[in-house]
């Protein structure tokens, strides 16, 4: 049996009390972005009664949607605002950029399995999330045509951080990413005049980037 969508409204307000605002995310543009976005539309149909519990959920194809309090954490990591334009490496299923598009001008989000890429664009289309441009495509090279970015985000793990992103990052501009293997570490990056500042905030799990960077 499906919930009414009532249901999932309930289910998504007891989501961002209990595993976002008790611990600690405090950003109200943040918090408010995960109380609008509907999460159960971006699982599939056999996952949706669980699209607001407190884990990742199978997305197909071998990939997860993160955990909501990741998304969130990450988000709030990122420091986005209003008129940002932003770069999302791994669209998995669009969820972490329609988190993004609630905030900010434009989100350019690319993904490497074409499914997955064609699920995410046909959802965020659905919804009206008409401030987001999925790619598919490796995005190790990042998305060029459309650089600087203000902020980049990656929710797949490289083992070392890929050079194009660094250089298609503003000055001022920051970078959430999972870096490393089977011990993985979410480093923030900030790009300053005066070059660049990482900073190891969380142990993580992600899977892993694919793709270019695996030959390196
Ligand atoms: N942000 C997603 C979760 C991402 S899971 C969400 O909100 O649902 C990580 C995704 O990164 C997977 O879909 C995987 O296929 C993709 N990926 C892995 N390597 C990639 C690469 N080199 N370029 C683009 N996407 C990649």
């Amino acid at each position: 049996m499906n919930l009414q969508e009532s249901d999932y409204t309930a289910l998504r307000e007891q989501m961002v009390q209990r595993q976002i605002i008790a611990r600690g995310v405090k950003d109200q543009q943040v918090i408010r972005a995960m109380r609008l976005v509907p999460r159960h539309r971006f699982v599939p149909e056999k996952e949706i009664q669980d699209a607001y519990l407190d884990e990742p959920l199978p997305i197909g194809e071998n990939q997860t949607i993160s955990q909501p309090y990741i998304v969130a954490f990450m988000t709030e990591q990122l420091h986005v605002k209003a008129g940002y334009r932003v770069l999302e490496i791994g669209t998995g299923s669009g969820y972490q950029a329609a988190v993004l598009a609630q905030i900010v001008d434009s989100v350019f989000t690319m993904e490497i399995i074409p499914e997955l890429a064609q699920r995410a664009r046909k959802v965020l289309d659905e919804l009206g999330y008409h401030n987001v441009q999925v790619r598919l495509g490796d995005g190790y090279r990042g998305w060029p045509e459309k650089a600087p970015f203000d902020a980049i985000i990656v929710t797949a793990a490289p083992n070392k951080i890929p050079p194009p992103l660094l250089e298609q990052l503003k000055v001022g501009g920051r970078m959430v990413l999972p870096v490393g293997e089977f011990v993985q570490e979410l480093v923030v990056v900030d790009k300053t005049e005066s070059g660049l500042t990482m900073e190891n905030v969380l142990p993580v799990r992600f899977v892993p980037m694919t793709g270019e960077i695996e030959k390196k």
